[in-house]
């Protein structure tokens, strides 16, 4: 097997990825790079990011309101070091790209322009029109080829970690156009392989987004950390899941249920308060937005369609003019595919998911417990996000913390430790032989498709908007019903080029591992918290779980799940209060 040497590894080469490699070729250009990404970098699900990023740069605003609306978002299960900061290199981060040339919408004075977002009740969210993650993946991208010093490895599929004695040296990664495996060694290495919202049926993310490299880390002994949070967005399209930025509402839309209501003002969300301290209402916490959407359809105020229940996005008032402007991809996207003109019509929408706030288990230097491995973006869990990530601070959070796991894998990259190479062979060995055995079996009982299927229904039955004891086991029995059967898949497809059926099974073994972190901690957690809303438990629980569910790799069943401290500096856990209840001030 081919040997590639590099003294940084990164897998993923979206927001995180890019990010983490330019940070290293600043930090020393010496250190030679390996960016692999199983796509293209400009396809990775950065660039589908549409609303925008948030960092403190107005007058009005400051450190601490950020500080506070991440924390209580986060349903105070944000470790408060990691946020303190995130929201103070935030703004750093966002004039940097603005200086790579990062096409901020402006102000008619020239400055950054900001818009309001869910559960910030300061309008702090820089954005480039609604489709501010092209435009940022875009900077990333063009920043990061001036270096001479980062190599990409563009459509190489990476399968296993290689680890010896609590440290990690590598990887093998397939070289997608050839089939051929090679074996990645390096001195530091730093997962940014994104979410997996793939594991449900019906969300925003892209295809790629499978969790692959969480599976990676997982089964090399990194814990993943608060994997039962799972964020539903409460505004996608009926039927593709493809998502309207919460933009739309931050610019003033409105939701209205089957009587044109605007529903949420029942939930403990209005009345509106008025600027500069943002109503809450349509922006109110996504958590919250998208419960209320499952009350309003077990009270019958909901619209079906042949897609599901939705409820109506109303952007009429706004105008052509600021529709144009602000939300031109918005408009595109509705005519498209609901055949609906936001303009003149109202818009069928409904809770999809969205994001994880789990993932790999990192410090505040995004490194993991494993000697050497680095985690950043939305794969990892630092964690900012806690029980429910804000809308725009994940763009903030691959840049801080991307650039801060370059910054630490550079550092100790020069301590140049290595594994005797026969040991890496062995395992460069063991991994190829895991693909080839797909290769070699014939007798093929099931198909990776209707596992699949069967794998996400099960995911959106039991571990959706709400959940229970029986729901959530009925899941974990299903999960391990297809991890059972899913040892008898063969591939259909035997050839090496580009070979589909191939990825898939290996995205399909990932996901596997990803949903049953999420089914067995949400088992665990027995309380109400941001995303986990269970309806046997219904009240959150401080006593019991303020604290990080940490799933543990197990090879002979289930995750093994314990807990870890939240990190608390300076907000007491209090209750999350929006609209005119929060009293007209920021800061909690
Ligand atoms: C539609 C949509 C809109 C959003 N809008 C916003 C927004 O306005 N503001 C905000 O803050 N957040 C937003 N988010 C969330 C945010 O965009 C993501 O969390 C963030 O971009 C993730 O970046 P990342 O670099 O961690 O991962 P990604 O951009 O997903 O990149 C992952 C990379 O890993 C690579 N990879 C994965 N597996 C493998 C493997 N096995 N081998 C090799 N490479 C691999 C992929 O090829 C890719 O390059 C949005 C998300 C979606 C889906």
């Amino acid at each position: 097997m081919q040997v590639i040497e590099a003294d940084v590894i990164i897998v993923g080469a979206g927001g995180a990825g890019l990010r983490t490699a330019i940070a290293v070729a600043e930090a020393d250009p010496k250190l030679s790079i390996a960016l692999l990404s199983k796509v293209y970098p400009m396809r990775s699900h950065t660039c589908a990011a549409e609303g925008g990023a948030a960092g403190v740069i107005k007058s009005n605003d400051n450190l601490e309101y950020h500080f506070h609306d991440t924390v209580s978002g986060g349903d105070w299960l944000t470790d408060q070091d990691a946020v303190d900061l995130f929201v103070n290199e935030i703004p750093k981060e966002l004039l940097r790209m603005e200086h790579w040339g990062c096409p901020w919408s402006r102000e008619t004075s020239g400055n950054v322009a900001v818009r309001p977002f869910g559960g910030m009740k300061i309008m702090r969210t820089w954005f480039a029109a609604d489709k501010t993650g092209f435009h940022m993946l875009h900077t990333l991208f063009q920043t990061s080829i001036k270096y001479p010093s980062v190599k990409r490895f563009d459509e190489y599929y990476t399968v296993d970690l290689l680890t010896d004695d609590g440290a990690c040296y590598g990887c093998t990664a397939i070289e997608m156009r050839t089939g051929q495996m090679r074996q990645f060694r390096g001195k530091a290495i730093v997962i940014c392989s994104g979410g997996a919202g793939k594991i449900f049926p019906f969300t925003t993310n892209g295809a790629v987004k499978t969790g692959d490299g969480m599976a990676m880390a997982y089964r090399a002994g990194v814990p993943l950390k608060d994997m039962e949070f799972v964020q539903y967005h409460p505004t996608g399209l009926p039927g593709s899941g493809i998502l309207l930025t919460e933009a739309c509402r931050g610019e003033g839309g409105y939701l209205l249920n089957k009587d044109g209501y605007r529903y949420l003002q029942d939930y403990g969300l209005g009345p509106e308060t008025p600027t500069p301290v943002l109503k809450a209402m349509e922006l109110g916490p996504r958590d919250q937005l998208s419960q209320a959407f499952w009350h309003e359809q077990k009270k019958g105020r909901t619209i079906p369609t042949k897609w599901g229940d939705v409820v109506h996005l109303d952007l009429r008032h706004l105008g052509e003019k600021k529709i144009d402007e602000r939300l031109p991809l918005i408009r595109e996207l509705s005519a498209k595919y609901v055949d609906s003109d936001p303009v003149t019509t109202l818009v069928p929408v409904r809770p999809v998911v969205h994001y994880m706030m789990g993932g790999i288990h990192t410090d505040i230097h995004a490194a993991t417990p494993l000697n050497g491995l680095y985690a950043a973006g939305e794969c990892a869990c630092v964690s900012i996000n806690g029980a429910n990530r804000l809308g725009s601070n994940s763009l903030g959070e691959l840049l801080v913390f991307g650039a801060r796991a370059g910054r630490g894998a550079a550092e100790y990259a020069k301590k140049g430790l290595t594994a005797p190479s026969e040991r890496l062979d062995a395992l460069a060995a063991d991994s190829e032989a895991r693909v080839k055995a797909w290769f070699q079996r014939t007798q093929a009982t099931d198909r990776v498709p209707d596992l699949k299927k069967r794998l996400t229904t099960a995911m959106e039955d039991g571990c959706g908007i709400y959940r229970d004891e029986a729901t959530i086991k009925a899941a974990c029995d299903i999960i391990v019903d297809v991890r059972e059967r899913f040892k008898n898949v063969a591939l259909e497809d035997k050839s090496s080029v580009y070979n589909t059926d191939l990825y898939q099974t290996l995205e399909m073994d990932a996901m596997i591992e990803v949903a049953q972190t999420v089914a067995v901690s949400a088992l665990e957690r027995r309380e109400s918290r941001g995303a986990h809303q269970r309806l046997d438990h219904v009240k959150r629980d401080d006593e019991a779980f303020l604290k990080h569910s940490m799933a543990h790799y197990n090879p002979n069943g289930e995750p093994r799940i314990d807990y870890l401290d939240v990190v608390i500096t300076k907000s007491k856990p209090a209750e999350r209060v929006y609209g005119a209840r929060a009293g007209g001030q920021s800061a909690a």
